[in-house]
């Protein structure tokens, strides 16, 4: 049989067996509709309700400050439209210009309704400088978004200090923390965030489940309108064994989280030291404070297209770019906003190493990289 490896957890991950586990009572007998008042309906709402206590305890929130979602990209669009629409009067907007696409579109939607949106550069590392929110900040701003950790560089961003300076200007704060959650700690008392997305499917839950952690007393309209679940703040009946399935993924990815980031980071360095040894001339994106496991490697007049195409061939699964951007070879906005030269950015390809790879999996991605490499000289 054909080898498969899969090195592309940014874009999703495979579900934990713990929480497929989970998932099935939810699945099979216990279906009832969980805002209906009959006993056979109290069990649902009763898992709800643990799944939220659990996914609180993960971040260090309140259960009422989880809502549940279908995924990142809802979070992110309830957060900014959310946000922006309960105040009409400050209307002012900043965020980056390495946001995913889900941030990005949610701005210029909002933008083509009359709020001014602030797109803040990046440094070469692909970090927001706390000093260039200073400069665009005032009092009349109402939200600032910016990512904790990019999807396709892994640049995690100084968010304490960039709530703090949010903060002093009455201004709310949301992070889309979607490749973040269940990889490294997250704590929203000491980050001091309003707002924070989170998807499922990217820390080995299921898809088209995830949560926005609203802080009590953020002012925010609801996103989905209708019937009252979630505080009447989104509408619609709740996916239990989702539900269920994502706080138990959570909560398998805290419990262990250290042990995760140790292997992970094992393996990043076995990557990179051979890499290393090689002689392969490449860059790796981002700067020093990355997501483990994260890796955005740019090689010389390379195509990052191609090698994906090789690389699938010998059945491993990698990325070039943002998953959501994979049918497009221009040249990411992301690898854009850090100034990569454009030699190195068209041989861009993303190894997003996840819990369940191995040293032999490195091995043949390694052996595999080394050999296209050599092909195309
Ligand atoms: N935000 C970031 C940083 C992401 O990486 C992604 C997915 O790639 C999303 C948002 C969208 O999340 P979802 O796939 O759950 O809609």
């Amino acid at each position: 049989m054909k080898q498969f490896i899969y090195a592309d957890n940014a874009a999703t991950t495979k579900l934990d067996p713990v929480a497929y586990e989970a998932m099935l009572p939810w699945l099979k007998e216990e279906y009832a509709n969980a805002s209906q008042p009959y006993s056979f309906a109290r069990s649902a709402k009763k898992a709800i309700a643990e799944a939220r206590s659990l996914i609180a305890r993960c971040i260090n929130a309140e259960p009422e400050e989880i809502f549940f979602t279908s995924g990142g990209t809802e979070s992110d669009n309830w957060a900014i439209k959310g946000a922006a629409f309960a105040d009409t009067e400050h209307r002012a907007m900043i965020t980056s210009q390495i946001e995913h696409h889900a941030v990005l579109r949610s701005c210029e939607a909002i933008e083509r309704l009359g709020y001014p949106v602030i797109y803040l550069p990046v440094n070469k590392d692909g970090t927001v400088l706390p000093e260039t929110l200073e400069q665009n900040i005032t009092d009349n701003t109402r939200l600032v978004s910016v990512m904790f950790a990019n999807n396709e560089i892994g640049t995690i961003q100084p968010i304490k200090d960039l709530v703090r300076i949010a903060h002093k200007h009455g201004t709310i704060f949301h992070t889309d923390a979607v490749q973040a959650v269940g990889h490294i700690p997250i704590d929203v008392q000491e980050l001091g965030v309003d707002l924070l997305s989170a998807s499922a499917h990217k820390f080995n839950g299921p898809k088209g489940i995830g949560f926005l952690y609203i802080r009590q007393g953020t002012s925010i309209v609801s996103f989905m309108d209708g019937g009252s679940q979630e505080n009447a703040l989104r509408a619609g009946t709740e996916n239990v064994a989702a539900i269920v399935g994502m706080a138990t993924a959570l909560k398998e990815n805290c419990d262990h989280l250290n042990e995760n980031i140790e292997h992970i980071h094992e393996l990043e360095n076995q990557l990179i030291t051979a890499m290393n040894e090689s002689g392969v001339q490449y860059v790796r994106n981002g700067g020093n404070t990355i997501l483990p496991g994260l890796l955005s490697l740019s090689f010389m007049n390379q195509s990052g297209e191609t090698m994906l195409h090789r690389l699938d061939l010998k059945g491993i699964a990698i990325s070039t770019g943002a998953a959501c951007n994979g049918d497009n070879d221009e040249i990411s906005h992301v690898l854009q906003a850090i100034n990569l030269k454009e030699e190195f950015a068209l041989g861009t390809i993303r190894v997003s190493i996840g819990k369940q790879c191995n040293e032999g999996d490195i091995s043949e991605i390694l052996n595999s990289l080394k050999q296209i490499i050599k092909i195309r000289h």
